[in-house]
């Protein structure tokens, strides 16, 4: 028996496929059942037109069997088999793909792809078991032909093909799995479970069924024979399963994937204990074909805000899976989204790993992105709650994704951001803001707070809810940025409660503020000087209804932003001193009683205006949620008012 030898330089090949295509050992065994599959395939074709095949569709089978002991794994189909002249073309040639051949005359021959769904096409997965074994013996008879070859290579040396006995058409691949070798572990796949887990993981989707005889134990039965003193055991029984689910749900029909397949789809293969917000399902035809499943999820994954998050979907290539997270097919601002995209027309690279970032990838991207806007706005209309949820969950991500790049994916995102509101959804898109705005509103305002509530009962909101007009609450200094970034909303600008022209002023008002003002010149500079360096300036405003006081701020500076420097020194001792402190500005009610006193107490008493205008600047500070530097004195000073 002459040993073959490979071509020159498919030695060299075959050392560098199994020593550096693939990432991952394990996807031997996804290679070899693809081919199984890729037979069974060819063979069910032939069977529509020859009767003589004699099989249906239900008989056909990829067999796995785990010997431990003889440290083999092996894998048979019932599949078309190979000829002796294909066995030395096809597993004799690297990078020769019988199943590419096969694909290509079947469209020449008659543009009809039937039910035939081939997975090769490089001719090389089936090297990939060289990784894992030290010896693998190929028994094959081809359907039609009465005798059988066994082809057998320990790998880069050759290979020798032999007269076999084979009952039947198919193929029988036995692999002799290496000895453990400093750093790697081959015996993990001498485990029933890894196997069953292997298939679980890449080949589920395989459309014929993967099937396995498990070692099993159970407690065996109390014979009648036995006596008292039976003390009951255990008993190993094997039991044939089918390893592979087989249907992939996103090949069903839309109307057959309800809310229920899909979450026990979603919960079953990410791992969630929690049915998802709803599921997106894609059946697309054109320029690009796939399908796709996707989920919102109920819940943010712990690890979303961390470094280490990988978010992205898997992919598919005929119910084989590709990439376990493929970040491509989604925008960037939907990399949490799970689901499954299933396409042949991707441009895999010859490990079936990697993809190249082709232009069909960037159409699936586009489309989805739109799909998943479209079901999260659908979800904002119909179902509230699960929105406000969904933005609980989600919503800071997709805040920073609209700041991010300078705003670049901004209108992307517009219509999905959220506001605490004063109005009684207390969360609101900008959108339905506008369309609850009366007539004569101009502006979107806003009001920096810790919640809506406390934004509504600024003293410089009043004014602007006594018009009937809704305050969106800026919790933090993202929140205002983000406003800065989106501009406007359908024409209409932000505005903030605290600018003096918030409220449009028709010109008599005006000059009755500057007469206002000016009367009370010099009561303002008797509190800027008593206040010293505590603010910038004092002045009358016309922003305030009921309210004596409010503090607001001059320049680019807010109060807001001074809240976050000052926790950010607190976590990482920054010094913020200087030029990031708020120029704060004091407001004060012309018509609210305690102006009055103030005025009294500064032509009669000007220690006690003094100490009025130090109670006024403390409520300020008070009311904008903001801490007194002095809490005692300022105790001390209220109660020295009642003495
Ligand atoms: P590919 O599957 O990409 O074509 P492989 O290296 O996996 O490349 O397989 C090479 C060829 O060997 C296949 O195209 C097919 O013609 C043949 N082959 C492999 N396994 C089998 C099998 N179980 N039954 C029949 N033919 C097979
Ligand atoms: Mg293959």
């Amino acid at each position: 028996m002459a040993k073959k030898q490979f071509k020159a330089e498919s030695k060299r090949l075959l050392d560098m496929m199994i020593n550096s295509i693939y990432t991952h050992k394990e996807i031997f065994l996804r290679e070899l059942i693809s081919n199984a599959s890729d037979a069974i395939d060819k063979l069910a074709y032939r069977a529509l037109t020859d009767e003589n095949v004699g099989l249906s569709r239900s008989d056909f089978a990829i067999w796995l069997t785990l010997d431990k002991d003889g440290r083999t794994i092996t894998i048979e189909d019932n599949g078309i088999g190979m000829t002796r002249e294909e066995l030395e073309t096809n597993l004799g040639t690297i990078a020769k793909s019988g199943s590419l051949k096969f694909k290509q005359e079947l469209a020449q021959s008659e543009g009809d792809k039937g039910d035939v769904d081939v997975i090769g096409q490089f001719g090389v997965g089936f090297y990939s078991a060289f990784m894992v074994a030290d010896k693998v013996t190929v028994t094959t008879r081809a359907y039609g032909s009465e005798e059988a070859w066994k082809w057998e290579s320990a790998g880069a040396d050759g290979y020798t093909v032999t007269e076999a006995a084979k009952t039947s058409a198919g193929t029988k691949i036995v692999l002799h799995i290496k000895d453990n070798a400093e750093g790697e572990d081959y015996d993990q796949f001498l485990s029933q479970y890894k196997l069953q887990a292997l298939v679980k993981k890449y080949s589920d989707y395989v459309r014929f069924p993967i099937k396995m005889a498990m070692e099993k134990s159970r407690q065996m039965e109390k014979p009648a024979d036995a006596g008292d003193d039976w003390k009951g055991g255990w008993e190993s029984y094997t039991e044939i399963e089918t390893l592979n689910s087989m249907v992939p749900l996103w090949q069903r029909q839309k109307s057959e994937i309800t809310a229920e397949t899909a979450a026990e789809f979603y919960q079953s293969k990410f791992g969630d204990m929690e049915a998802p917000l709803s599921h997106i399902t894609a059946n697309v035809e054109g320029a690009v074909t796939y399908k796709a499943l996707l989920f919102i999820p109920a819940h943010a994954p712990f690890d979303l805000y961390t470094r280490e998050y990988k978010g992205g979907l898997q992919l598919y290539s005929s119910g084989v899976l590709i990439m376990d997270k493929c970040p491509e097919l989604v925008p960037e601002w939907f990399r949490f989204i799970p689901g499954v995209v299933d396409t042949q027309d991707v441009s895999l690279n010859i490990s079936r790993e990697m993809l190249q970032h082709t232009r069909q990838l960037e159409v699936i991207r586009n489309n989805l992105d739109k799909k998943i806007r479209a079901e999260l706005l659908k979800i904002q209309k119909d179902r509230p709650e699960d929105y406000a949820r969904f933005w609980r969950e989600f919503g800071l991500l997709l805040k920073y994704s609209a700041l991010g790049s300078y705003g670049a994916n901004k209108e992307s995102l517009r219509d999905l951001l959220m506001f605490a509101t004063t109005h009684e959804s207390g969360l609101t898109a900008l959108k339905a803001y506008v369309e609850r705005m009366p007539e004569d509103q101009q502006y979107i305002y806003y009001a920096a707070a810790e919640d809506a509530s406390q934004a509504g009962k600024l003293p410089q909101s009043e004014r602007i809810l006594a018009k009937g007009y809704e305050i969106l609450c800026v919790q933090n200094s993202e929140d205002e940025l983000l406003l800065q970034i989106l501009g406007q909303q359908e024409g209409k600008p932000f505005k903030s409660v605290n600018d003096d022209d918030a409220l449009p002023q028709t010109e008599e008002e005006k000059a009755a503020a500057e007469k206002q003002a000016e009367d009370s010149k010099g009561l303002l500079d008797f509190v800027k000087e008593t206040l010293g360096d505590k603010v910038f300036a004092v002045r009358t405003s016309g922003k305030l209804v009921s309210q004596p006081v409010c503090m607001t701020t001059e320049g680019p500076i807010t109060l807001e932003m001074e809240k976050y420097f000052r926790q950010q020194k607190l976590i990482s001792g920054m010094d913020v001193s200087n030029g990031m402190t708020a120029q704060r500005v004091l407001e004060l009610n012309p018509n609210a009683p305690a102006f009055a006193a103030l005025q009294r107490a500064y032509e009669n008493d000007r220690e006690k205006a003094a100490r009025y205008a130090h109670v006024l600047y403390y409520q300020s500070l008070l009311i904008a949620g903001l801490p007194l530097e002095d809490p005692a004195a300022y105790a001390q000073l209220v109660c020295s008012l009642m003495e």
